[in-house]
């Protein structure tokens, strides 16, 4: 799976979630498919990796195209993928894996050269067309002053000369189909005042969906592990696709919307 996206969410109010940060992960090569994975990690302010006061507002002081592979704590870093890479090269056990798959991936990609002179392996990472390129998500908030779609009631005009026996079934098929054109026009006119929008946040607001199919049920969203159910948190909109290049290679992600609910109470587990 290959890093997609995080998002920096902070629970105001709650002292062990003074950081906290959601993570998307998601298969590059359906259908194979492990689909998407969210993960949470949240701190309160105090703790042992960030000051308690918070960073300046001075840009950092550039330190070149240097790649961090491994963490102040000592934990190594895949080349590939950046996750946790507990495995290493047995030849000259400095570069390290999450995975065989990314290490002979690695391989093929030049480690099979790099491996003898280990000198500047950090700085000789090759482009591995694993991960999606790289972006800012810019932060705006959505003025709530547009109009709602108005909602008409035009289903009469639709059956107006149908014979008798197929009325109700033409009745609730056109009552299906503006259903689900409603649920496409207000998703389009939401997405008008900000096309290149790639992400809408919003803790326990409702989500807005592309259509009506798959929409699911307060049943359908599996509870969290600690007992609480999940929120609506935030989704992910199909135009993060054209910025990700998603299709190169061939492989290829796809989605309407991504919506992702997380734990109501936001719990250590
Ligand atoms: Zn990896
Ligand atoms: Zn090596
Ligand atoms: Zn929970």
């Amino acid at each position: 799976m290959a890093f997609l996206l995080q998002v920096y969410a902070p629970l105001p109010g709650r002292a062990d979630a003074f950081h906290r940060c959601l993570f998307l992960f998601c298969c590059r090569t359906p259908p194979c498919c492990c689909g998407l994975r969210v993960f949470r990690n949240q701190l309160p302010r105090r703790n042992d990796f960030y000051s308690y006061e918070p960073p300046s507002e001075d840009p950092p002081s550039e330190t070149g195209e240097s790649v961090y592979l491994q963490l102040k704590s000592g934990a190594h870093l895949c080349r590939v993928c950046g996750c946790s890479g507990p495995k290493r090269c047995s030849r000259c056990h400095k570069a390290h894996y999450c995975s065989k798959e990314h290490q002979s991936l690695d391989w093929q990609l030049g480690h099979k050269q790099a491996c003898a002179q280990t000198d500047n392996l950090d700085s000789t990472v090759p482009d591995h067309n694993f991960l999606f390129p790289e972006f800012e998500i810019v932060i705006e908030t959505e003025d709530e002053i547009m109009p709602e779609v108005v909602e008409r009631d035009d289903e009469s005009e639709i059956i107006g000369s149908m014979g008798e026996a197929h009325e109700e079934e033409l009745e609730s098929m056109a009552k299906l189909e503006s259903k689900e054109d409603k649920i496409f026009q207000k998703f389009k006119t939401k997405i008008s005042l900000e096309p290149e929008q790639i992400l809408r946040y919003g803790r326990g607001i409702a989500p807005l969906w592309i259509s009506g199919k798959n929409i699911p049920q307060e049943k359908d969203i599996p509870v969290c592990p600690c007992g609480a159910k999940r929120l609506f948190e935030f989704q992910v909109m199909p135009q993060l696709l054209n910025y990700l290049k998603a299709d190169r290679l061939g492989r290829s992600v796809d989605w309407g919307v991504l919506a992702v609910f997380t734990c109501a109470e936001s719990s250590k587990r």
